[in-house]
C-alpha cells in the first residue's frame, strides 16, 4: 500500500502501489487553455510537417533544404548555419539550453511542457480530437465501448484507426524528409524508388506514434517518462500549478444547498461537486485531490471548472495556476503574492544566456579553413646526402566553404627551412599552393628541409595556410627533428 498525500485539511489516504488501467473519455471542453493548447499545436505540427519543404539558397552546388541531416556528407544544415561532425559539441550546447529552458519552464509554471508542447501530448491531443470527431463526446464514446457490436460501430472503429495509422504514416513519414532532399524522396518513396531505410524508419515511427498516441496515451507519462519524477524534485513553492483553491471550493455543495447554508450563516465552498474537471483531464484524475503525478498541467480543468462557475455566477478560477505559497498566504489572510523572478529563475536564465552567447559567439568566429598536421613515424626525419635533413609531414585541409579555393602554405621553423609538396598540382614549390575542394578535406604530402647546423633535437614548425582570394588563415603546428643534433 502507498500513502497518499491529500491536499492540506484532508486526510492522507492509502491507495494501492499498482492500480488495473483504467480507459479516460476525455470530454471535450472550451476556453482559454484549451484554445491555447488548439493554438500551440497547430504552429508544433505545422513545423514538423512543413520544415522539410522549407528551401534555402546555398548554391548551385549546395542542398537546397532549409533544414537537414545529411548523413552521407556528415553534415547538418540549419538555414545559414552548416556544422560539420567536429562541431557536435553545438548540439551538446543546444542540449544544455534545452534542458535549462525546461528547468525554468518548471520553475515559473511547472509541468507546462508536458501540457503544451511535448509530443506526447500534441499528437495524443490530435487522436483524441479524431475519437471525438467520429465517435462522439465522452458519454457516446463510454456508451459505445460498453454497447454490442453493431456494422456502425465496426465502421466508426475501422475509420478511427485508418485516420489514426494515415496521421502515424505521415508521423513517420515527415522524419525520414529531414534525411533527404524531401521532395525528391517524396518522390522516390511513392515510385518504390526510396532506400529500404527509408521505409523501415516510416514504419516503426507509424508504429510507436500510433501506439503512444493512441493507445497508450497518458500511460506514457504516468510510468514512461521520467520527467514527472524529475519535475517534483527541481519545483518549489513559488512555481505556478494548476491547482484547486480548495480554501475557497470546500465544503463542496450543490448550488441550492449552498445558498441555504449561507442564507443561515454557515460555510459553503464554492465547488458544486459537478465533476465537470474530472471529465475533461486527459489523464483522468481528480485536481481537487491536490497536487499528482498524473497532471500534465494542461489548465484543461481550469477550462471546464470556469465554464460551471461563469453558468451559476461564481467567480472564475476555483482551479488555476497558483503556487504553495499563494495558497498559505491566503489561507493566513495576507494578499497574494507572485514572483517569477527569484534566484532560480534567475539562475536558469542566467545560464541560458551564458550557454547561449558562448555558443553564439563560437559559431560567428569559426573558422571555415582549418589544417592539421600528422609528422611522418617511420622514418622520422632523413638526413640527406648534402647532410641537410628532412621531415615529412601530411596535411589535412578542410574547406567549410561551399566553393572551391586556392590556399598557399607557408611554414615557419628552423632558419632557411624549406617546404615542398610532394603530392601536389603544386603551381610553385617553394610555396605550394593547392585547389581545395567546397566542403571537403584534402590531404596533402609535404617534406620540410632544413641544413644541420646547430639545429637542435627538436625545432617547431608552424604551418600556415592562407586563402588567396579571401585571406583566410589556418595554422598547425608540430616539430621538425634532427636525429643527430
Ligand atoms: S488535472 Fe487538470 S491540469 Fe492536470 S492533467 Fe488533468 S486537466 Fe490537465
Ligand atoms: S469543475 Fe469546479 S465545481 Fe465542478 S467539481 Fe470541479 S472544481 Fe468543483
Amino acid at each position: 500500500m502507498n500513502k497518499m498525500v491529500s491536499p492540506a485539511g484532508l486526510e492522507p489516504v492509502d491507495g494501492p502501489l499498482y492500480a488495473p488501467h483504467k480507459k479516460v473519455y476525455p470530454q471535450r471542453v472550451s476556453g482559454t487553455f484549451r484554445r491555447i493548447k488548439w493554438a500551440l499545436m497547430a504552429v508544433c505540427l505545422a513545423i514538423y510537417y512543413f520544415l522539410p519543404f522549407v528551401r534555402w539558397d546555398r548554391g548551385p552546388t549546395g542542398p537546397s533544404q532549409a533544414v537537414l541531416i545529411d548523413f552521407p556528407s556528415r553534415r547538418f544544415y540549419f538555414f545559414f548555419i552548416e556544422l560539420w561532425p567536429q562541431e557536435v559539441y553545438y548540439f551538446t550546447g543546444l542540449l544544455i539550453v534545452a534542458a535549462l529552458t525546461l528547468f525554468l519552464m518548471n520553475a515559473v509554471g511547472g509541468r507546462i511542457w508536458c501540457g503544451y508542447l511535448c509530443p506526447q501530448t500534441v499528437w495524443t491531443d490530435l487522436f483524441y480530437a479524431v475519437e471525438r470527431f467520429i465517435e462522439g463526446d465522452r458519454r457516446d464514446r463510454q456508451k459505445k465501448d460498453h454497447e454490442k457490436l453493431t456494422l456502425r460501430r465496426v465502421g466508426e472503429i475501422g475509420a478511427k484507426h485508418t485516420i489514426w495509422l494515415m496521421i502515424a504514416w505521415w508521423t513517420g513519414g515527415a522524419w525520414v524528409l529531414y534525411f533527404a532532399d524531401a521532395p525528391t524522396l517524396v518522390k522516390d518513396l511513392a515510385t518504390f524508388q526510396a532506400p529500404l531505410i527509408a521505409y523501415v524508419w516510416i514504419g516503426i515511427l507509424t508504429l510507436t506514434t500510433y501506439t503512444f498516441a493512441g493507445h497508450m496515451r497518458e500511460q506514457v507519462c504516468t510510468y514512461m517518462c521520467p520527467w514527472p519524477r524529475i519535475q517534483a524534485a527541481l519545483t518549489d513553492e513559488w512555481a505556478l500549478n494548476v491547482t484547486y483553491r480548495y480554501d475557497r471550493g470546500e465544503p463542496r455543495t450543490s448550488v441550492k444547498k449552498a445558498a441555504a447554508l449561507r442564507e443561515a450563516g454557515e460555510i459553503a465552498g464554492d465547488c458544486i461537486d459537478c465533476n465537470q474537471c474530472v471529465a475533461v483531464c486527459p489523464t483522468g484524475i481528480d485536481i481537487r485531490d491536490g497536487a499528482q503525478l498524473e497532471c500534465i498541467q494542461c489548465g484543461l480543468c481550469i477550462d471546464a471548472c470556469d465554464n460551471v462557475m461563469a453558468k451559476i455566477g461564481r467567480p472564475t478560477r476555483l482551479i488555476g495556476y497558483e503556487s504553495e505559497v499563494n495558497l498559505e498566504r491566503r489561507l493566513a489572510g495576507k494578499p497574494e503574492q507572485t514572483r517569477i523572478v527569484r534566484p532560480r529563475t534567475v539562475l536558469y536564465a542566467g545560464l541560458i544566456a551564458v550557454v547561449g552567447a558562448i555558443m553564439l559567439v563560437t559559431l560567428l568566429d569559426r573558422t571555415f579553413l582549418s589544417v592539421n598536421v600528422l609528422h611522418d613515424r617511420n622514418p622520422v626525419a632523413v638526413k640527406l646526402s648534402d647532410g641537410s635533413i628532412r621531415n615529412g609531414y601530411t596535411l589535412h585541409l578542410l574547406n567549410k566553404r561551399g566553393f572551391q579555393r586556392t590556399v598557399a602554405i607557408d611554414v615557419d621553423g628552423p632558419p632557411g627551412v624549406q617546404i615542398r609538396a610532394v603530392t601536389l598540382d603544386s603551381i610553385t614549390p617553394d610555396r605550394p599552393m593547392v585547389t581545395l575542394e567546397r566542403d571537403a578535406t584534402t590531404e596533402l604530402r609535404v617534406v620540410l628541409t632544413a641544413a644541420n647546423e646547430d639545429l637542435p633535437a627538436s625545432t617547431p614548425v608552424t604551418f600556415r595556410v592562407t586563402d588567396l582570394g579571401l585571406g583566410e588563415i589556418a595554422t598547425a603546428t608540430d616539430h621538425f627533428v634532427n636525429p643527430q643534433p
